[in-house]
């Protein structure tokens, strides 16, 4: 079984998720992207020991407090897929652009891939590449809780943005018809921004991807 908690971080809001097993109580970070203290916070509330960082892709309210958090927690971290190197390279210029501080630009100790797999105590994450929002974006999927961590691919009734450099409209709706909704339509997810959905409810009434 897993259990999860949403900590909004940076000023944009940003879903940053804790997800853990609950039979051994260790965890991941999913999108760190800032206000650390907070995350710790929360890490303490649920009394679990963090073993990995995982990030959807490397944008700086995903990603920006990822090097700081792993060095503090002395974890890896996994994710994003490569093609999105160029983010975390360009980390010092999107915080200079966004007004964030304290952000480095690091390289992931494992870049994740279509197909991958990441444990969480007893628990396993099935990885997704779903480029468009950016070109190396994945997705965290768990099977038995029908649970999907879809970063800034799909919001409720929204898609993600595809006007940053190297995103892709056609790729972008190509990931959500033909990756997350064969996962099911039972299957909720957890945003990067706003509320949670399910891919059933999307698929009929997003006006984006719905075919309702
Ligand atoms: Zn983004």
């Amino acid at each position: 079984m897993i259990e999860t908690r949403v900590i909004p971080v940076t000023p944009f809001e940003q879903n940053c998720t804790l997800l853990w097993c609950t039979a051994s109580r260790q965890a991941v970070v999913v999108d760190p992207g800032g206000d650390l203290p907070r995350i710790q916070a929360a890490i303490d509330a649920a009394g679990v020991t963090v073993e990995r960082i995982l990030i959807t892709h490397g944008h700086i309210d995903h990603a920006g407090g990822a090097a700081q958090l792993a060095r503090t927690l002395n974890v890896p971290i996994e994710g994003p897929q490569e093609e999105d190197a160029f983010w975390l390279a360009g980390m010092p210029e999107q915080s200079e652009m966004f007004g964030f501080s304290g952000v480095e630009a690091f390289t992931p100790t494992r870049w994740l891939h279509d197909g991958d797999t990441v444990s969480v105590g007893q628990e396993t994450l099935q990885v997704l590449h779903t480029p468009g929002h950016t070109p190396g974006h994945v997705v965290f999927f768990h099977p038995g809780a029908r649970l999907a961590l879809v970063g800034d691919v799909l919001f409720v009734g929204s898609i993600g943005r595809t006007d940053f450099p190297r995103g892709d409209y056609d790729d972008l709706i190509n990931s959500i018809r033909t990756k997350l909704f064969p996962l099911g339509d039972d299957v909720r997810f957890i945003s990067g921004h706003g509320p949670d959905s399910t891919f059933g409810r999307e698929r009929l009434h997003n006006p984006y991807v719905g075919e309702g």
